[in-house]
């Protein structure tokens, strides 16, 4: 048989993460791995959803989104951050925010066009213009503050360089970019006439008083910003598959045409709870987020340093990077498994953010976890003799 598979899936390789959530399934562990919150969904949510499907809302959905979620959407941008954004024309509501950058790079880049990622990064970004047959070029930031300066940005940009992903609050390093950095970056993106794709799954999640900031509303960047987001973190709610992406009239018609083509739509009465969510949650219910995830990541990184693995302070998102060099291993994934035995408590090793092999002294710790379990995870990290 000549049938086989094509060189297109070895590009995509199975996430580390993935790996370690089974790994943690088979000894019984406390999953710290895999960013899925398992906090409380919304009622308002919930309940929008469930009368949306007692209501016949079943079926397709216009390509883009159905009208009340992409109105809702706007209004959320206005309310946040000021921004009038045009939900006819400017707004494709996708299958989560994964699914709104595929359809990005589809309808953006062509072949063998470099887009810089910062380095450590989140591996749906990678794999996404791997998949799409864009070539991933990257930046490293320097812990503890993941810092870059513009001669970084220089070193790496050529004739071919296409686009810039942002992240922030970043997925794994928990970094907020400052206004400075997202001008600094924006500046770069006009000199070189590139897009900047912004995911900004994590906006709701910041602590310390820090504010969101969106590359979008930086002067001269609204035609040049794509800016990808999504309700499943927010609203606790990673199964529903519901995100978007903001942008210029000029591409959100083809983004739109790749969204209908892969995924025809969102599930429908799942945007409709997603919607209502949007309308009517007061802001009593973001700033207890932000509150009570901000208890959580205190007590994981007061766990992590007890136990002499120096975790580098998240600013926003729910993830925290620390130092494992301590624990016993050649690499990030035999200090990571070490631990899983020793303790029973599952991370992702640090190799799995990075291109190379740096990130080996590296581990990420997922806190987006109900309190009994964060609690049961500090008191055997805290305990840990190494
Ligand atoms: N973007 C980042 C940075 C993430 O960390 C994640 C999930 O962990 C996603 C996107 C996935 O988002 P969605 O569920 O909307 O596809």
């Amino acid at each position: 048989m000549s049938l086989k598979l094509s060189s297109r899936h070895e590009w995509v390789m199975q996430s580390e993460i993935r790996n370690m959530s089974i790994e943690c399934d088979r000894i019984g562990g406390i999953n710290l791995s895999q960013g899925v919150c398992d906090l409380e969904v919304p009622e308002i949510v919930r309940s929008g959803a469930k009368e949306a499907i007692d209501n016949g809302i079943n079926s397709y959905t216009r390509y883009d989104g159905i009208d009340e979620l992409r109105e809702a959407i706007a209004l959320k941008q206005k309310r946040f951050y000021g921004m009038d954004v045009d939900p006819v024309n400017e707004i494709v509501v996708s299958a989560g925010t994964t699914g709104a950058l595929y359809c990005v790079c589809l309808s953006l880049l062509e072949p063998g066009d470099e887009v810089i990622v910062f380095e450590p990064y989140y591996g749906y970004h990678v794999n996404t213009l791997v998949a799409t047959q864009a070539v991933p070029v990257y930046v490293r930031m320097s812990p503890p503050d993941w810092t870059f300066c513009a001669n970084d940005l220089e070193r790496v940009v050529t004739a071919k360089t296409r686009g810039i992903i942002i992240n922030t609050p970043a997925n794994p390093s928990g970094k907020v970019f400052s206004y400075e950095e997202l001008e600094m970056i924006s500046n770069f993106a006009q000199k070189h006439d590139i897009f900047i794709f912004t995911d900004e799954i994590y906006e709701h999640f910041l602590y310390d008083g820090r504010k969101h900031l969106q590359p979008a509303k930086i002067e001269g960047m609204r035609e040049r910003t794509i800016t990808i987001s999504g309700l499943s973190k927010t609203f606790s709610i990673t199964g529903w598959r519901i995100g978007y992406c903001i942008c210029d009239k000029k591409w959100s018609q083809a983004i739109g045409y790749f969204n209908d083509l892969i995924y025809v739509c969102a599930p429908a009465p799942l945007q409709m709870g997603v919607a209502k969510g949007l309308l009517e949650l007061p802001k009593s219910y973001y700033d207890g987020l932000t509150l009570e995830y901000k208890e959580k990541r205190d007590k994981i990184c007061d766990a992590l340093s007890n136990a002499g693995l120096e975790p580098y302070i998240p600013q926003g998102a729910y993830y925290v990077l620390s130092n494992i060099s301590r624990i016993p291993g050649k690499n990030s994934k035999e200090r990571v498994i070490y631990l899983l035995k020793k303790i029973g408590v599952a991370c992702v090793p640090g190799e799995a953010f990075f291109h190379d092999d740096s990130g080996e002294n590296l581990a990420r710790f997922c806190f987006a976890k109900k309190d009994d379990v964060i609690d049961e995870a500090c008191k055997r990290i805290s305990a840990l003799q190494l």
